[in-house]
């Protein structure tokens, strides 16, 4: 190992920095943060550093050494001015000036850095992932920073943002664990329960009271089984790169996974690799498995303290039935989060070129399940018919034929174009254009596919110019004479 890794406290101590340009007020921002009391030494800076000097300047009190503060050597650089510092960097755009620092350093037994020179370098300033307090710190030792920096995105991607938040809950809790419990591995196996179960989901639903609830009464009763929990995750519409941070987070702490058939396989290989995932997917017409089933797997798992998530297409709270399965958690005081999804329509209207709304075509824009519309009335036909309006139809295309007669019959004009996305945001994504009086047509010879939206309103035919994913969108009219 060429480098020690540490974490120095600055706070209150002197560090000399040399350049007042951007990269230096890169690394100054840094120690401001961490409390130390920075001194510039540059003929000039820039405008920040300068700023930040003028109201340091101004609220210093003489004699007093404030923490977290900047000072302005306004002079070249002399070696007398390292005296007195724990640490010195080099941010000047001249080399000579930055290697006459090192040697200086050096010289004195001091560690300075050199910005973008590790050869020069005493220390190196890792890339960091701040969640104060808890810092990841990521250093290639200098070979590779560009490798450290993708290192430091992906973690930064996969650590909560909620977790310095918990790093501080049990950092108040300290002496009340230690004394609860003396033995050392039953505190650690204590400390591991909080951070991967109900504490930290508290913390994370910004609850830090029940946080600390739960840590009193699995204080009083350290041997009781352990309750696990439910993350209730939208999956989005396949395209994996539409999935949250928080519903990737989720997913690589699961241990059972239950998931809908249109979850993408995609999207299902992103979560921990030892996951148990079980298929609930609900179909259309077919086998399924029932509603109760899920909410009994689910109970199941939880009770036996394991980390579930109910992973679903789309999103959870859109004809997805996540609003009865929270219901029964609620009733089973199961802990529980929700993490939202990208909806079909949402995803389809973008992947196709369908602006939802727009100023000039539609200012609303309606979910409807159109798997039921048996269920609907007359005044709903009405209300779906209206002008300027763009209905996005989830499960649809079984019953394309009498929703486009519908529409019709209650207003809507026949030439409305309408836009089907089949497998919207997925490799296989096809999008048909159409007019709502050829519906019935399309259905009964369009080969459709499913899972498919089917979009009405004027903006879909802002596809033929829009679109942009996949294949062009397909004519039906030309199809049609085609055929
Ligand atoms: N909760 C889901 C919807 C579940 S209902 C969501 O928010 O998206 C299932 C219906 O969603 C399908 O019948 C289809 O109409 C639509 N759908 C889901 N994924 C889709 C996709 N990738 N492309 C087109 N439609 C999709």
């Amino acid at each position: 190992m060429k480098y020690f890794p540490l974490f120095a406290d600055l706070r209150g101590r002197r560090v000399l920095v040399v350049g007042g340009g951007e990269v230096a007020e890169r690394k100054i921002r840094l120690l401001l943060e961490a409390g130390a009391r920075v001194e510039v030494v540059a003929p000039e800076l820039n405008e920040w550093l300068s700023g930040r000097w003028a109201t340091d300047a101004a609220r210093r009190d003489p004699g007093a050494s404030a923490a977290a503060s900047l000072a302005w050597i306004a002079t070249q650089f002399e070696e007398s001015q390292l005296r007195g510092a724990v640490l010195a960097v080099a941010a000047t755009n001249d080399r000579e000036v930055n290697a006459q620092v090192a040697r200086a350093a050096r010289a004195m037994e001091l560690l300075a850095n050199v910005v973008d020179d590790a050869e020069l370098s005493g220390f190196i300033v890792p890339a960091i992932v701040d969640r104060s307090p808890l810092v990841i710190a990521v250093s290639s030792g200098g070979t590779a920073p560009v490798l450290a920096r993708l290192l430091r995105e992906r973690i930064e991607a996969l650590v909560d943002e909620s977790v310095g938040t918990l790093a501080s809950l049990l950092e108040r809790w300290r002496s009340r664990i230690k004394a609860a419990l003396p033995d050392v591995a039953r505190r650690r196996r204590f400390y591991e329960s909080a951070v991967r179960g109900e504490a930290a989901l508290h913390v994370r639903r910004g609850r830090t009271a029940d946080a600390e609830r739960w840590l009193a009464r699995e204080l009083d009763r350290p041997n009781a089984a352990e309750t696990g929990s439910v993350a209730l995750v939208g999956a989005g519409p396949g395209d994996p790169g539409l999935l949250t941070l928080r519903a990737l987070r989720a997913l690589q702490e699961a241990e059972v996974i239950l998931h809908d058939r249109l979850v993408s396989e995609e999207v299902l290989a992103l979560a921990r690799r030892d996951a148990t995932r079980i298929e609930v997917g609900k179909r259309a017409r077919g086998c399924s498995v029932a509603q109760e089933r899920i909410h009994e797997l689910m109970l199941e798992h939880a009770r036996a303290g394991r980390r579930v998530v109910r992973l679903k297409g789309g999103d959870p709270f859109i004809f997805g039935r996540g609003g009865e399965e929270l219901e029964f958690l609620v009733a089973h005081r199961i802990p529980f989060e929700v993490v939202p999804g990208i909806t079909a329509a949402i995803a389809c209207g973008a992947y196709a070129g369908i602006p939802l709304t727009h100023r000039e075509h539609a200012s609303s824009v309606r979910f409807v399940t159109a798997h039921r519309s048996d269920s609907l009335s007359a005044r709903d036909w009405a209300a779906l018919a209206a002008e300027r309006q763009t209905l996005c139809l989830y499960m649809g295309v079984s019953g394309l034929t009498e929703v486009g007669a519908n529409l019709i019959a209650h207003g809507r004009r026949g030439d409305t174009p309408v836009a089907i996305v089949e497998n919207g945001s997925r490799p296989d994504q096809r999008v048909t254009l159409a007019r709502l009086d050829e519906l019935g047509d399309l259905a009964a010879r369009g080969g459709l596919r499913t899972p498919a939206m089917v979009m009405v309103g004027e903006v879909a035919s802002l596809a033929a110019s829009l679109h942009w994913f996949g294949e062009e969108p397909r004519q039906w009219e030309a199809l049609r004479r085609v055929a």
